[in-house]
């Protein structure tokens, strides 16, 4: 069994996509373990995105992930990780898959409605960014 961080990004959340969002995970049996609303500030956006750090979206990114609160989620699932990266799509919504979550939801590279763990490495790391161990739920 593995686990990954999932969050609904602020676009997600304002335009009300967070039912939708939640609703392909539990279909495809993905059990979500813990689950908050937060509103980063921008310290803690730049130290979430801190790999991306010399890209040249990264002060929108941040700006646009403390523009609004967020919803980060632990899932529980075998193969988790790999299973959210291809329920969510690619990080273009325009190369993003059919019937993947941003190829429906999103508007923009930027704002693509969710972000998702991209390794056991870094899950490991974003999960203890949001959450501590009283916060996970055995289901
Ligand atoms: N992003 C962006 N422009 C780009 C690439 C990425 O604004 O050219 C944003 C987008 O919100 C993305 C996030 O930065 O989800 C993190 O980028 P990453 O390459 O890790 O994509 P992801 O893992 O989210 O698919
Ligand atoms: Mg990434």
């Amino acid at each position: 069994m593995e686990r990954t961080l999932s969050i609904i990004k602020p676009d997600g959340v304002s335009r009300g996509l967070i039912g939708d969002v939640i609703k392909r995970f539990e279909k495809n049996d993905i059990k979500i373990i813990a689950m908050k609303m937060v509103h980063l500030t921008q310290e803690d956006a730049e130290k979430f995105y801190a790999v991306h750090k010399e890209r040249p979206f990264f002060a929108s990114l941040t700006e646009f992930m403390t523009s609004g609160p967020i919803i980060p989620m632990i899932l529980e699932g075998e193969n988790v990780i790999e299973k959210n990266r291809s329920l969510m799509g690619a990080t273009n919504y325009k190369e993003a898959a059919e019937g993947t979550i941003r190829r429906d939801f999103a508007t923009d590279i930027e704002k693509n409605v969710v972000h998702g763990s991209d390794s056991p490495e870094t899950a490991a790391v974003e999960i203890a960014f949001f959450f501590n161990q009283f916060e996970m739920n055995e289901r």
